[in-house]
């Protein structure tokens, strides 16, 4: 395979016009050696300037007479190889989300340069301690008190490392090299890898599996054994046991000399799921996030390829770790919206690591408390093969839901944020100084500023969305960061009563302190939380108890269990439901399900009230019964009717452009393209404008298109991408997106 005379390379520039496949002619020298994924320098356009590519294929056959071909000049050094396993999953991404293949190939390859091998220096002393103790004496007799320090230390310890020694014992390195040259000490270099965990923990062995832990594990590594390869999904509620089986099966695949992939959304990836790895595997497990710099990315890749790793934990990019022997790919949490990425290509990691298990020959396991409509189904289909858990490990049941209507509230003249009924159960909790959660599902931050006169809202001047009210009187633009002062009148009639509407978590921490004048109010959000400690931080504060409610939005439903919290509100249920998008109601049920989840963790019994102005709908009615299968038989029949995924496939196609009228006449050009081609077989919704029609000045044009056959839209996106390719664009931008998970 590797004797071609030709190679097909892909030209390393991200751009549409030259993301094609160009064919060069290997020189005698280079013969045999090229291999694909491998990088190469190549002469390229019309000045022949040498570019760099990526070998996508070997052939004896040219596309063109030899002369018309140019000839590869050399392998560029110094380029992690792309295994030629990654060159064909970026080859299928491509063809199945449409991205360029360059941008393919750069989701793949995890790091692309090789970075340089880290290096510590030592000192090693090469004299016996009573040479050592003489010379040091002849040290200070001559006054060479640096010479004396680091004999001193050596005498004590043989080896030192270089920075202790030029740092805190203040020696030079000419003295040390003096030294050296006399034969007294070594100075030595170590390379070593960058560690982007640093846990010492002792290990502890797995815990002895229960009987329907033993069956799942038993039957999937027997599957394993007969060479089947398989998805799996386990359905299993929190605390089920699901994590256990991942350990197990790990341990499965590291007695067989296999590697695993084990993936976890990354605000799932704390301090205690990690130690639980850590303890299991020691550091024959590394982890693998966005946290990390690029030489600690590069180091994991290089051990995983070496085989000194069998596990890697991450979120989805922890897909692309080259492992030369994979056996398994986990996926917890598989109805996680941020498996799918939200750049090109826009691939959703469940449906790639199937992918990724067909090229490796492994196997895939899903697990969750809440799967994804997608997986349901075709755990359904018979094409993956279903597990139940049905039983809390840990004891503590299912805490019981009861829902209030928020209308009732109003009509007896309660105008309070808090229903009467959350109100009571607070004040009994406060009393017995047990812990509160308090929940809002919406994903906005602080609420619209308008004018309660003319109606007037505020906007964003390059987006074509409303300004948030931020504390201090600012408004600012979630999308583009635009920030003004709140104006004292209404710009348009000059009103003074232009207010905010807030609804956001500031205004419940705000109430709560009237409500319960001595309360201690912990508040998590966009706001509270831009970074990862400060996060783990209000987590940790919170478990130790030094607040009596949590406040949150989505955040303070995932992860972690506080025993000491009887009681969790959802302030307002339907907010999420209110989001004019197919897996609405989906997500709404996942959120209060997870959020439901959260009270009785620990022995006292706990409580959770749903407040909702929509009390009959069955996303919330199913989330209050904690009955998963009655609602998906409800969601799956909404999303036939619909032709939604994943009774059917959807690609939206994105057009953007920073003038209105050329993105608007070229989403009207895709679609009349789109409609001529699939008569009957597919349905075109559109053009429209996008549900924000303007971000950043940037106009912004969608375009569905539906079918039950995901190749269709393939077909759709690939004619689209031709038809690019002869039109004379401006600024124009198209962007495919397949299955999406939010409307545009
Ligand atoms: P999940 O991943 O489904 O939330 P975990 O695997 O984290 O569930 O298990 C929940 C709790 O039950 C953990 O504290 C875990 O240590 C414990 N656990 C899991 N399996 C067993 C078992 N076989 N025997 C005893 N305890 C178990
Ligand atoms: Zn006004
Ligand atoms: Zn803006």
């Amino acid at each position: 395979m590797n004797q071609g005379s030709y190679a097909n390379i892909i030209v390393d520039i991200s751009h549409e016009k030259v993301d094609r496949i160009f064919q060069y002619r290997i020189p005698d020298k280079l013969k045999g050696k090229l291999e694909v994924g491998m990088c190469v320098q190549i002469p390229f356009g019309r000045g022949d300037s040498m570019r760099k590519g990526y070998v996508v294929g070997l052939t004896q056959k040219a596309q063109f007479p030899d002369e018309k071909l140019k000839w590869v000049d050399g392998i560029v050094t110094g380029i992690v190889p792309a295994e030629a396993d990654a060159v064909r999953l970026a080859a299928w991404m491509k063809d199945a989300y449409g991205s360029t293949m360059i941008a393919a190939l750069k989701t793949v390859l995890p790091v692309k340069r090789a970075m340089k091998q880290k290096e510590k220096k030592k000192i090693t002393r090469l004299l016996p301690v009573e040479e050592t103790r003489a010379l040091l004496g002849e040290c200070m007799r001559k006054h060479q008190t640096a010479k004396a320090r680091v004999l001193e230390e050596l005498c004590r310890e043989p080896v030192l490392p270089y920075e202790l020694v030029t740092g805190k014992l203040n020696v030079s390195s000419t003295a040390l090299k003096s030294l050296q040259s006399q034969g007294v000490l070594a100075i030595e270099r170590e390379s070593y890898y960058r560690n982007p965990v640093k846990l010492e923990t002792g290990r502890e062995a797995g815990k002895s599996l229960s009987r329907e832990q033993g069956e799942i594990c038993d039957k999937i590594l027997s599957d394993y054994d007969e060479e089947k390869r398989k998805t799996y999904l386990i359905h299993g509620i929190t605390g089920s046991g699901k994590t256990e089986v991942y350990l197990s099966l790990i341990e499965g695949m590291i007695k067989r000399g296999k590697q695993c992939i084990m993936l976890i959304p990354e605000i799932a990836l704390t301090y205690q799921t990690l130690l639980r790895f850590y303890k299991r595997f020691g550091d024959r497990v590394s982890v693998m996030n966005s946290a990390l710099s690029q030489g600690e990315k590069f180091d994991q890749c290089q051990r995983a390829k070496k085989g000194e790793i069998d596990v890697i934990i991450g979120p989805r990019s922890a897909l692309f770790v080259p492992f030369p022997n994979l056996g398994m790919i986990m996926i917890d949490e598989e109805h996680e919206p941020s498996y799918k990425s939200e750049t090109m290509p826009r691939y959703h990691a469940r449906e790639t690591a199937e992918k990724l298990a067909e090229i490796k020959k492994a196997s895939l396991v899903l697990g969750s408390a809440t799967p994804s409509l997608e997986a349901y189904y075709r755990a359904k289909e018979g094409k993956y093969e279903l597990f139940k858990l049905n039983r809390r490990l840990t004891g503590g049941t299912l805490a019981p839901v009861s829902i209030v209507d928020l209308r009732e509230e109003l009509r007896s003249g309660n105008r309070s944020i808090f229903s009467r009924r959350l109100q009571e159960l607070m004040e009994d909790r406060i009393e017995k100084k047990e812990q509160i959660m308090l929940f809002l599902n919406r994903r906005g931050y602080a609420g619209f500023v308008s004018c309660r006169s003319c109606g007037l809202v505020m906007k964003c001047p390059h987006c074509d969305v409303s300004l948030s009210q931020h504390m201090g009187g600012r408004l600012v633009c979630h999308y583009c960061g635009y920030e003004t002062a709140q104006p004292a009148k209404c710009p348009s009639c000059s009103s003074p009563y232009i207010l905010g509407f807030k609804a956001g978590t500031e205004q419940i921490e705000e109430q709560l302190y009237k409500t319960f004048p001595r309360i201690r109010v912990l508040r998590m959000d966009g706001d509270t939380t831009r970074t990862k400690e400060s996060y783990e931080k209000i987590l940790s504060a919170f478990s130790q108890g030094e607040a009596d409610v949590l406040v949150g939005t989505q955040m303070i439903v995932k992860g972690h269990d506080f025993p000491n919290v009887t009681l969790v509100g959802v302030l307002a249920a339907d907010l999420s439901l209110n989001d004019s998008d197919y897996r609405a109601g989906e997500r709404t049920f996942q959120l209060l399900t997870q959020a439901a989840g959260r009270a009785g963790r620990g022995r006292k019994p706990g409580e959770v009230i749903i407040q909702t102005y929509r009390p009959d709908h069955y996303s919330i009615q199913r989330a209050a019964q904690q009955a998963y299968e009655a609602f998906y038989e409800e969601e799956i029949l909404y999303r036939e009717l619909g032709v939604y995924p994943p009774a059917a496939h959807m690609m939206a196609v994105l057009v953007t452009s920073s003038e209105e009228k050329r993105g608007e006449a070229l989403t009207g050009r895709l679609g009349e393209l789109a409609r001529g081609m699939k008569e009957g077989k597919c349905v075109v919704i559109g053009p429209a404008k996008a549900s924000i029609g303007k971000i950043n000045d940037i106009y912004r044009f969608v375009l569905y298109c539906k079918s039950a056959e995901y190749d269709r839209l393939v077909e759709i996106k690939d004619k689209i991408e031709q038809e690019l390719q002869s039109i004379e664009l401006r600024d124009e931008n198209v962007q495919f997106d397949f299955d999406p998970m939010d409307s545009y």
